[in-house]
């Protein structure tokens, strides 16, 4: 008590404090991207846009940028950038700087004039823009999973040189960061879990829409029944990983990283309603769980406004109306691609990139309607099996692997295409 004449101090003095931040949107015309607008645009006090990314998505670059006025905009070709410039004119906006390629990507993420990357680009193509926001010690919102599970050790290292603040965008990873010890959440990929009392990480996943249809019947599933997530509206790529539960193994290998944790310390858990979003286990015996309704505005308000709480638009949980919490083991005969992620953990970093590359090439494959669902599996490990050994210390050698393995995953399309 503050018996000696001195004030007592305020636990509330955060009240009138708004933290602004200066935004880049890496991927703004996707899921993700449109989701941290859509926080955005409730919180104008603090959040102002800088600048927004797109690969090809002309006419939705337009509609964000009318509405957002950004300094720079950077799209994947100079055709989509040029024909952006020309329809800006056309509503009489000149002031947007408009560039294309990944050197402008890499530019706006490490910008002086930003404090907060949202890193929501798809697959590996996320990964130098990733970093260049990483290097320059911004505030990272990790989205694009498949950056870290690409470059594992050599990403952590550049967090903790540059000293940029990692926050997990991914549910899951955002759960389990929101039920960490506040002292383990500043310090991502140096966490010391067990000094915390931490036995284990609980990664729950839904299972996706194939969880109770007969595995033999997998052969034959059509993108549109992979897209169509029971619980999650999610990009195409993502989606299809969900299918498979490549995303749960990728998440797998993302939480080893994020929370510096050994493969055995992960457990993944079935829990098909997505309510609890993962969940941390103390050596006391407690579990705590972060809970919601699943909408991915969640974790992007979280980590946008962190380490204050700001309205996300999501509506709270009903508990006397909400499914039943279910729990289940996983099935790895019908989830073949999860136990090839987990194996691929321990196997070290190749095949982790190995792995990730094949199955980027093969879930395009599926989704142009080259290669059967099952066959994705394949392509991963053969993937995995021709690269495992190779060595990969820096990011040169990620980006050459990553190559090669992309080229032998093609191969393998182009064999089982003829054979379909
Ligand atoms: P999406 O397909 O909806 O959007 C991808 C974005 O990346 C788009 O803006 C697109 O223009 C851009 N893009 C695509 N290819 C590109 C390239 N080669 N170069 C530059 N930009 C490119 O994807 P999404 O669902 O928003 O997912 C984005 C990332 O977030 C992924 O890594 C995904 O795993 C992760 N994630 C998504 C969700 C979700 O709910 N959607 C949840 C957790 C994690
Ligand atoms: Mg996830």
């Amino acid at each position: 008590m503050a018996g000696n004449g001195e004030k007592p101090v305020s636990l509330t003095s955060r009240k009138n404090s708004v933290q602004q931040h200066q935004v880049c949107i890496l991927g703004s015309t996707g899921s993700i991207g449109e989701n941290t607008l859509n926080i955005i645009q409730r919180h104008p006090e603090r959040f102002t846009v800088i600048s927004l990314s797109a690969h090809s998505r002309v006419d939705k670059m337009l509609a964000q940028c009318l509405a957002f006025k950004p300094q720079h905009v950077v799209m994947g070709s100079e055709q989509a950038a040029a024909s952006l410039k020309e329809k800006l004119t056309a509503h009489g906006v000149t002031n947007i700087n408009v560039q294309f390629g990944n050197q402008a990507l890499c530019d706006i993420a490490k910008d002086d004039n930003v404090d907060t990357v949202m890193a929501a680009i798809v697959g590996s193509s996320g990964l130098l823009p990733t970093l260049a926001a990483v290097k320059a010690g911004k505030r990272v919102l990790l989205a694009n999973k498949e950056s870290l599970v690409t470059s594992g050790q050599i990403f952590i290292d550049a967090v903790k040189t540059s000293g940029a603040k990692l926050l997990p965008i991914d549910s899951e990873h955002n759960a389990i960061f929101q039920c960490l010890p506040e002292f383990e959440q500043h310090r991502p990929g140096e966490c010391e879990l067990a000094d915390n009392g931490i036995s284990k990480i609980l990664l729950t996943g839904s299972g996706g829409p194939f969880r109770t249809r007969a595995v033999e019947t997998l052969s034959a599933v059509t993108p549109d029944e992979a897209c169509a997530h029971p619980n999650w509206d999610m990009g195409r790529k993502i989606s299809v990983d969900s299918a498979t539960m490549m995303n749960k193994g990728l998440e797998f290998i993302e939480a080893k990283w994020l929370f510096n944790v050994q493969p055995e310390q992960i457990q993944v858990v079935l829990h098909p309603q997505s309510t609890i979003h993962s969940m941390v286990q103390y050596k006391d015996g407690s579990v705590l769980a972060q809970m919601g309704n699943p909408d991915m505005r969640t974790p992007i308000a979280h980590a946008l406004a962190y380490p204050e709480r700001i309205d996300a638009g999501v509506e709270p949980l009903d508990f006397f109306n909400t499914k039943a919490f279910e729990f289940e083991q996983v099935d790895y005969a019908r989830y073949p691609n999860l136990k090839l992620a987990i194996e691929a953990c321990s196997k070290g970093q190749a095949a982790c990139t190995a792995l990730n590359a094949g199955n980027e090439i093969a879930v395009a494959a599926f989704l142009a309607g080259d290669i059967k669902f099952t066959d994705i599996y394949k392509v991963n490990e053969s993937s995995v099996d021709k690269f495992v050994s190779e060595r990969v210390d820096c990011i040169d050698d990620v980006m050459t692997l990553d190559g090669k393995a992309r080229e032998f995953a093609s191969a393998i399309v182009a064999e089982l295409k003829e054979q379909n």
